[in-house]
């Protein structure tokens, strides 16, 4: 079977050429042509030699996973697709787009990937735990996400919060970013780019020391061990103090601050009382905490906290001092938000 052009780095495609002679000024070109230019194959790369385009075609290919189903939001804030993987697999990806406020931010659009169909982590709150592992995605798989919508609209950030856990599948995971970033690839700031983990401690460690900038969030979800042991059933005997102590080394090799994510689920972490301990263990670290308020996913019995729950909540980690936000909803009518993936579209036939 032919490689996709995009599992291998620049790199390695520069020393492919180099060996058929060609000069490495050609891994740029193909690049440029593939990521920027929306070429759907070789032929179309027009400033390459005829000869070229044709052995290129021999050994690799450029084609993307083809769209099952797209659904947007009335407000058209966002929109999500299901790429076909193929053998009955398939994978979510989620477009978020903010346009500039009146302080005149500059308008954002975000792309939340996928890097895994299914996960093995299991937390008992996510749709995509609960179907179970199938497979890690390539590096390809993971680019063709952002590339589906650079069709449409520039890419200013992306956030790998879809389904999976990104740290599992560090390879592909790493050689996305890198194509992500590169000049000669989609040339996002990397300050754009953030990879939420369940809380992986050796890769986590081994992310700090990639020279990168991207932003790093670790999901927490509990006040304490036992708590965070059941709603995160296989994510290893990691302890919510070596995560901490992890974090900061993250926070000091690349200079940037590490979010916390907390999904909030009632009656199980949404007391005040555990939000006091929770913030009594924060204290202290320049870090950020996200609230998600659960989204509700078929088939278990947990729910979402009412609005004065989540501001009690809120209210408390303030009032210790810890710097916490509620994310943002968008597109809640198609239940587009990230960690909340791929099985109700499939029972779902409202389609656009
Ligand atoms: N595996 C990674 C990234 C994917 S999940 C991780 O767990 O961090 C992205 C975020 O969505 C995580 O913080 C996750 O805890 C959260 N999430 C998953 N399912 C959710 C749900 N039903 N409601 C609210 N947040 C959810
Ligand atoms: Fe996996 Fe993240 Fe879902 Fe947990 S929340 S099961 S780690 S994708």
């Amino acid at each position: 079977m032919k490689q996709h052009l995009l599992n291998l780095s620049l790199s390695e495609l520069a020393a492919h050429f180099d060996t058929w002679g060609e000069p490495r000024y050609r891994a740029e070109q193909v690049a440029l042509w593939t990521l920027r230019k929306g070429a759907k194959s070789f032929e179309e790369m027009t400033d390459l030699p005829r000869t070229l385009r044709s052995r290129l075609n021999n050994e690799f290919t450029i084609t993307s996973p083809p769209a099952l189903d797209t659904q947007t939001a009335h407000d058209n804030s966002t929109t999500k697709v299901l790429l076909d993987l193929g053998k009955g697999e398939a994978i979510e990806t989620v477009r978020m787009d903010y346009d500039p406020d009146s302080n005149r931010i500059e308008g954002r659009s975000t792309i939340c990937v996928s890097t895994q169909a299914g996960c093995a982590i299991g937390c008992i709150f996510c749709a995509t735990g609960q179907q179970g592992f199938t497979r890690n995605l390539t590096a390809a798989e993971i680019v063709a996400q952002v590339l589906y919508f650079t069709r449409e609209r520039p890419i200013t950030n992306v956030v790998f919060m879809g389904m999976g856990e990104p740290l599992a599948n560090y390879d592909a995971m790493l050689r996305a970013i890198r194509w992500l970033v590169d000049e000669q690839g989609f040339n996002i700031r990397q300050r754009g780019i953030t990879v939420s983990t369940v809380g992986l401690i050796r890769p986590i460690e081994r992310l700090a020391k990639e020279q990168l900038q991207i932003g790093l969030t670790i999901s927490l979800h509990a006040p304490d061990d036992e708590l965070r042991r059941y709603l995160i059933p296989n994510a290893g005997n990691v302890t919510i103090n070596a995560l901490l102590e992890t974090g900061t080394k993250y926070q000091q090799a690349t200079k940037r601050r590490i979010t916390y994510a907390y999904a909030l689920l009632e009656g199980v972490n949404d007391k005040p009382e555990q939000a006091r301990t929770l913030a009594k263990t924060l204290r202290g670290r320049p870090i950020h905490v996200n609230l998600i308020p659960y989204n509700p996913t078929a088939g278990d019995n947990l729910r979402r906290p009412k609005p004065d729950r989540v501001l009690a909540f809120l209210r408390e980690m303030r009032i210790a001092g810890i710097n916490t936000t509620v994310r943002e909803e968008r597109g809640i009518e198609i239940a587009a938000a990230c960690g909340q993936l791929r099985t109700d579209m499939l029972d779902n036939s409202q389609t656009t």
